[in-house]
């Protein structure tokens, strides 16, 4: 069967196409982003069972590469990569996590925090590198003059994409804003041995200048804006629906920076409905820091209008960013899911992290912003407690850690109310002793 994808622009009135292997980032008759079209009529050739069966049957199998959340679903993603260039390390199928504790606190019954985390180089930005760098593999052995794989990033993009470049034996370069990513995820591209370039600037600078390097196409762009990256995100909501025996949650709501994840979201859904793999959509809520909340803004006018911004630093260090790429696109899926948009002060997002921590998840702050927007959506009355809701966790905890010890310290500048300090003690039996009784006694349950 032979099953066709190509890049087309998403301005309507223009929509030239270009094949996938084509150098191109921005449609070059009319500037808009370009987006990946797949032949649908050829895929609707299989029915919806008969896609359910497949993915199944792939499904976190040995069977390499469809064992990948991202390559089961490889002819909704890039059909005709040969298997050979396929640059994988087995992204996806990361586990749901049943909130329950968390979500009794709220009158919700059925929360689930899809941890995409959980995964090599700890973030959602696995799914999307490993097509990116695969096609890239591919370009290459056709000859393509390619020597180095670029990105601008606020830490996870390029830990993505220096570890998929290591494993295929590409170079890669990343540019990062100096003192403005996390320890953990400066480490992971220096590891992987990424040339890596730390400007003094924030994300939007790092952007401005990637574009402007990679106009050589010798140094091909990895940001985004390349919309590869989108085809991998998009299995995303195709595996929460898949685990929940193919039946679409009521709401998913994923933390947005660059807004290139809900735009995949949505595509990744889209598809499913039209392919008959499900009836309804879900609702898809995008949570944003009160600090970096340009669609915010844009959703409070109804999206009669878009001003770019200059994002102030957040805790949510991943989503630090005021001039989204993806603007349009991601407007134009929360059109489509009857989307919402809330956002999270500093606070709240760190106050929601950490009660979500005392329930046993290890949330990044970006876990924090999608739950603080949940609670205040449901508080709001625009989330049911009857409906069953979704949060995408996009990164692991662990490449947080300072975040994390700050909040513990109290050394952020509120009030952090959940705040767990360790205790310092002789080495003594009776000053433990001491110690659990004071703490034993005074103890209320941690959900109190
Ligand atoms: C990339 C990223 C996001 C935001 O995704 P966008 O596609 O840029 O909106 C959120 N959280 C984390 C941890 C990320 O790495
Ligand atoms: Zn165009």
């Amino acid at each position: 069967m032979s099953y066709r994808a190509w890049f087309q622009c998403i301005n309507e009135k223009c929509g030239t196409t270009y094949p996938l292997n084509a150098i191109v980032y921005h449609c070059k008759q009319c500037n808009a982003l370009l987006e990946v079209r797949h032949d649908m009529h050829a895929l609707a050739r299989r029915d919806a069972m008969g896609w359910m069966k497949l993915f199944e049957d792939r499904y976190k199998s040995t069977q390499w590469p469809y064992g990948s959340g991202v390559w089961g679903k490889k002819e909704w993603v890039l059909p005709e990569l040969k298997d050979d260039n396929v640059v994988s390390l087995y992204e996806g199928g990361t586990n749901l996590f049943w909130a329950e504790r968390f979500g009794k606190l709220f009158g919700l019954d059925d929360l689930w925090i899809k941890l995409c985390g959980n995964t090599h180089s700890g973030s959602f930005k696995d799914l999307g590198m490993t097509v990116l760098v695969s096609q890239v593999k591919q370009m290459i052995s056709e000859g393509a003059p390619i020597k180095a794989v670029a990105c601008a990033s606020t830490g996870d993009t390029s830990a993505a994409l220096a570890v998929y470049c290591a494993a295929a034996g590409i170079q890669s370069i990343v540019l990062l804003p100096k003192g403005k990513i996390s320890t953990a995820q400066l480490v992971q591209p220096i590891a992987n041995g990424a040339l890596v370039l730390q400007l003094d600037t924030d994300f939007d600078g790092c952007m401005k200048v990637v574009q402007e390097i990679t106009k050589d196409e010798t140094i091909y762009l990895a940001n985004s804006m390349n919309s590869l990256r989108i085809e991998g995100q998009k299995t995303v909501g195709i595996e929460i629906v898949q685990q929940f025996d193919w039946e679409a949650p009521d709401v998913i709501i994923i933390p947005g920076g660059n807004l290139g994840n809900v735009s995949a979201l949505g595509n990744g859904l889209l598809m499913m409905r039209d392919l008959g793999l499900i009836a309804t959509l879900p609702r898809i809520v995008v949570a944003q820091a009160q600090r970096a909340n340009p669609l915010y803004r844009a959703y409070q006018r109804n999206f009669e209008s878009y001003e770019p911004m200059q994002a102030e630093k957040t805790l949510a260090s991943a989503i630090q960013i005021g001039h989204p790429v993806s603007i349009e696109k991601a407007i134009r899926v929360l059109k489509q899911f009857n989307g919402m948009v809330e956002q999270a002060t500093e606070e709240e997002l760190a106050d929601a992290a950490a009660l979500g921590d005392k329930t046993g998840m290890f949330n990044c702050p970006h876990t924090g912003v999608a739950l603080a927007a949940m609670i205040k959506l449901l508080k709001a009355g625009k989330i049911d407690k009857a409906e069953r809701v979704v949060v995408i966790s996009p990164a692991h905890g662990l490449k947080f850690t300072d975040f994390k010890v700050r909040s513990h310290e109290r050394r952020l500048e509120f009030p952090c109310r959940y705040a767990n300090i360790p205790l310092e003690l002789p080495p003594t039996v009776a000053a433990v002793k001491e110690a659990l009784r004071n703490a034993l006694e005074q103890r209320t349950p941690p959900d109190a």
